[in-house]
């Protein structure tokens, strides 16, 4: 079988779905891989590595996608010119970031182009499903760059520093929501010499955070029910969160700081920093909103952009992973070469349909959308109508 990775289709997307080092793994089952030319080139990897690695390359985007028996790609299959859409054929595989809670129309488009298409953010947490965990891999390089983004724009430096012209107090730090990405901010704050404090409304994470030498903040609000079975954090309602923001201030206001992470999975994220609380911030802080994307959780982020309010700079980054994408791309590979290993069995694709890594990944199938949270979202019955022999092995 030929895994096809095509260059991005958009022009912000510097990652690449297969680094050279992940090859030997698609060799080893039974796949080949053809790569456009230059895919990888915004990430860091030329032409001529992947060639070293056995990879067939082209430069004729529409041979790609008439060859590729599945198709690998970071950020989905685009439309227009440069994306790829069109060039799609019936029983062909997509596997990529097709972001199915927030762009759910994307997937009914895929479903009427008759491909079977995973989206890997819809991955249970479960331990075998760990190795293919893009959400955490990219939640880690957000976490990360989210930290040396707000201490590049910080007007003060972090660590504690006793010199000959006096003492420098070190930088205070607020983590909101200390999931992946945000013990990831805290620990890489922290390898700086900030001050770090954190809060979460998982319980759990308390451990977690003092673990990593910072402080985890008590709001003394009752949290008690505020997770779900799989891990994640529950919507908590209107009233909670305006709760939250009220008994939060004070830290916010005390923080040079903020970084936020908090996100419900398939939710708008909850406002949880207001204009007041930013208001009341030292003039030269900084807030970086990592639920940007998701509606933020500043009341005044806006989406892709930085700008400054009551003199604090508010950073509402895109796409983050992206501004790392040599090593994004390095964890991204495993991830789709671990998803790969499991979806392929002999060097055919089988569609194992009691396998929940791919029954909840699996977004659409022989011209319908069959995730039941993507149909909900599109305002669909619950479950797509029955067709031909679904659950049974498919070979291609
Ligand atoms: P996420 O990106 O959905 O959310 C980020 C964080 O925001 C979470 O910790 C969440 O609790 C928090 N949050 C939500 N509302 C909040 C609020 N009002 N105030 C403060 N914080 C709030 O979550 P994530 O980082 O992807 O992962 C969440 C959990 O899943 C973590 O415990 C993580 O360790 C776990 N996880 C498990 C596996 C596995 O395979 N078992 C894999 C990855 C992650």
């Amino acid at each position: 079988m030929i895994v096809g990775v095509p260059a991005e289709s958009t022009e912000s997307e510097r990652r690449v779905a297969v680094v050279p080092g992940v090859v030997k793994f698609l060799i080893k089952a039974k796949l080949e891989v053809l790569l456009e030319s230059g895919a990888g080139q915004a990430a860091g990897f030329p032409d001529t590595e992947y060639e070293q690695h056995g990879v067939r390359l082209t430069a004729d985007r529409g041979q790609l996608f008439s060859t590729a028996d599945i198709l690998l790609s970071v950020g989905g299959i685009g439309s227009g010119a440069d994306g790829g859409r069109d060039l799609l054929r019936k029983g062909q595989v997509v596997v990529a970031l097709l972001n199915p809670l927030g762009a759910p129309e994307g997937i009914r488009e895929l479903a009427s182009k008759g491909v079977t298409a995973f989206a890997l953010e819809l991955l249970p947490r479960i331990t075998r499903a760990q190795p293919m965990d893009v959400l955490s891999s990219m939640a880690t390089v957000a976490g990360y760059k989210a930290a040396l983004l707000a201490a590049d724009m910080l007007q003060k430096m972090y660590p504690m520093m006793i010199t000959a012209a006096g003492t420098i107090t070190p930088a205070r730090v607020f983590v909101i929501g200390a999931g992946v990405a945000g013990l990831q901010a805290i620990a890489t704050s922290r390898r700086m010499g900030a001050v770090v404090s954190a809060y979460d409304v998982r319980p759990a994470v308390k451990e977690q955070v003092e673990s990593l030498g910072a402080k985890f903040v008590e709001l003394g609000l009752d949290t008690s029910s505020s997770e779900t079975t799989g891990g994640y954090a529950k919507a908590l309602g209107e009233e909670f969160y305006r709760r939250q923001q009220e008994v939060m201030a004070a830290t916010v206001a005390d923080s040079d700081v903020v970084i936020t992470t908090a996100a419900i999975p398939g939710k708008k994220a909850p406002v949880l920093v207001s204009k007041d609380a930013v208001e009341k911030m030292r003039p030269g802080s900084v807030i970086v909103d990592l639920a940007a994307e998701t509606g933020g959780n500043c009341e005044l982020t806006r989406a892709g952009e930085t700008y400054e309010a009551y003199g604090v700079s508010i950073v509402g980054p895109r796409n983050l992973p992206s501004a790392i994408p040599y090593h994004a791309s390095q964890m991204l590979a495993r991830n789709f070469a671990a998803f790969l290993q499991n979806l392929v069995k002999e060097g055919a694709v089988k569609l194992n349909r009691d396998d929940p890594v791919i029954n909840d990944t699996l977004v659409a199938h022989e011209g319908e959308v069959v995730s039941p949270r993507v149909r909900e979202l599109l305002g669909m019955a619950a479950s797509a109508p029955a067709r031909g022999a679904a659950g049974q092995e498919k070979r291609s």
